[in-house]
C-alpha cells in the first residue's frame, strides 16, 4: 500500500530555493520507486517571511509545520535583514521553530566520502572511512540554564553568570535518541562529558550508564570532552555515534564536520519526542552565490535522506538517495565548492539532473 506523508518545505533565502528544487525532484522520484507519496506544502520562514509578513516565523508557518510528518528546511538569512533588531532577524525563526516543535536532539553526521577525501585538512590514512554521528542535546544545558546574566556585585564588579544544568529526564530522552541512533548504525555509543570536574556531568554519566542496560546491543563508552576533542583529530575512526550536551556538542559537531572539509555536503536532523523533525543542511544561505546556479545541492539531498531515515523510517528510500550522491561523485561531477583537478564542473541544476539520472 502506498504510504503517504505530508512534508513542509521551508526554502528560505539565498540559495535555499535552488537547492530545495533539487531535493524535491529527488523525493518525488524516490517516492515513485519506493511506493511513497509526498504531499509537499511550501511555507515562509526567514528573510522571505519577514518581507511578506514582518515575522521570521509566522504563526501560520509553525502551524503548517506542526501538522506535517516532517519539515525540510533549506537555509535562511542574508545581508538585507542583518540590520534588523535581534528579535526580528531571520535566525530568530530557527530558534522559534526548534522551540515550537520541541526539538531537543540534533543529529550531525560527519562522513568522509572516498571521492572527496582530499578536501580534508587531515592525512588520508587518518580520515579514510570516517563515519561519525554526533547527537547533541539542543534545548538544555548552559545555553538555557538559570540564573544567567551580567550582574553587579556588592563591590561594584561586574559578574557574568551562566548555569549548566541538566535534569535526569532531559539526559534520558537525549540518551534514548542516541542509543537508538547507534542501533541503526555501528552499535557503538560514546558519551562525552566533563564528569571529573562538573557535577552536572556526573549526573549525565550516571544516567547514560543506567540507560545502557536497556540497550544491550549497544556498546557504551565515556570520554571527557577534552580527550574527545583530541581523539577526534588523532584517530576519528574509533567513533561511531557520540552523544553529548548542548555546549560540548556545539563545539564537537563542528570539529567533526570539518574532518570532511566540505560544507556543501553536510546534512543535519533535529528531532523531538513526538511530532515532526526538521531536516536541513549545516550550511547557510550562501548569499555570495545565490541566483547564480553555483550552489551544491548535495547537503540538501542528504538532508532529505536523513528525513527519510530518521523522520519517516524509510531506510530503503534513504539508501537510494545516498547511493545516487555516491554515483554522481564517482562519475566525476563537482560543483565549485568541491571542485578538484580532472573533475567535471557543473552548476546546481546540472548536478540535480545528474543526481536524478543516478537515481534511475
Ligand atoms: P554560509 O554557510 O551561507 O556560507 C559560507 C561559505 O560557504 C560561502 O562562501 C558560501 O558560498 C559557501 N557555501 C555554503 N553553502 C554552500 C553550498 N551549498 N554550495 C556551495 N557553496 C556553499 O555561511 P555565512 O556566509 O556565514 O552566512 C550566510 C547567511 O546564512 C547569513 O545570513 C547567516 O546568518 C545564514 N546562516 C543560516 C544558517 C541556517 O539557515 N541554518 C546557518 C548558517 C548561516
Amino acid at each position: 500500500m502506498t504510504q503517504q506523508y505530508r512534508i513542509t518545505l521551508l526554502s528560505g533565502d539565498g540559495i535555499g530555493p535552488e537547492i530545495m528544487a533539487v531535493a524535491v525532484k529527488m523525493l518525488e522520484r524516490v517516492g515513485q520507486q519506493c511506493d511513497l507519496t509526498f504531499d509537499f506544502q511550501d511555507a515562509l520562514m526567514g528573510g522571505v517571511a519577514i518581507d511578506a509578513t514582518g515575522s521570521p516565523l509566522p504563526d501560520e508557518t509553525l502551524s503548517i509545520c506542526r501538522q506535517s510528518d516532517a519539515v525540510l528546511l533549506a537555509a535562511i538569512g542574508g545581508a538585507k535583514w542583518d540590520s534588523l533588531p535581534n528579535h526580528q532577524r531571520p535566525e530568530r525563526g530557527l530558534l522559534g521553530l526548534r522551540a515550537g516543535l520541541g526539538l531537543f536532539a540534533n543529529l550531525r553526521p560527519a562522513t568522509i566520502l572516498p571521492q572527496l577525501i582530499d578536501a580534508s585538512s587531515l592525512k588520508r590514512e587518518v580520515v579514510e572511512g570516517v563515519d561519525i554521528m554526533v547527537v547533541r542535546e539542543l534545548t538544555g544545558g548552559i545555553y538555557f540554564g538559570q540564573p544567567r546574566g551580567i550582574f553587579e556585585t556588592e563591590s561594584g564588579q561586574k559578574r557574568g553568570v551562566n548555569t549548566m544544568v541538566y535534569e535526569d529526564a532531559e539526559v534520558d530522552r537525549i540518551g534514548r535518541v542516541a542509543f537508538e541512533t547507534a542501533q541503526k548504525r555501528g552499535g557503538k555509543l560514546c558519551s562525552v562529558d566533563k564528569s571529573n570536574v562538573l557535577e552536572v556531568s556526573q549526573l549525565w554519566r550516571d544516567r547514560m550508564t543506567l540507560l545502557a542496560k536497556d540497550y544491550p546491543d549497544v556498546e557504551l563508552s565515556h570520554l571527557y570532552v577534552d580527550n574527545a576533542a583530541m581523539q577526534l583529530l588523532r584517530w576519528p575512526k574509533q567513533f561511531d555515534t557520540i552523544v553529548t550536551g548542548n555546549l560540548f556538542g556545539d563545539i564537537l559537531s563542528d570539529a567533526a564536520a570539518m574532518l570532511t572539509g566540505s560544507i556543501g555536503m553536510l546534512p543535519s536532523a533535529s528531532l523531538g519526542s513526538a511530532g515532526p523533525g526538521v531536516f536541513e543542511p549545516v550550511h547557510g544561505s550562501a548569499p555570495d552565490i545565490a541566483g547564480q546556479d553555483k550552489a551544491n545541492p548535495i547537503a540538501q539531498v542528504l538532508s532529505a535522506a536523513m528525513m527519510l531515515r530518521y523522520g519517516l523510517n524509510q531506510p530503503l528510500a534513504a539508501d537510494r538517495l545516498e547511493q545516487a550522491v555516491m554515483t554522481v561523485l564517482d562519475q566525476g561531477y563537482r560543483t565549485g565548492d568541491i571542485m578538484s583537478d580532472g573533475m567535471t564542473l557543473v552548476g546546481c541544476e546540472a548536478m540535480g539532473e545528474a543526481l536524478l539520472k543516478a537515481l534511475g
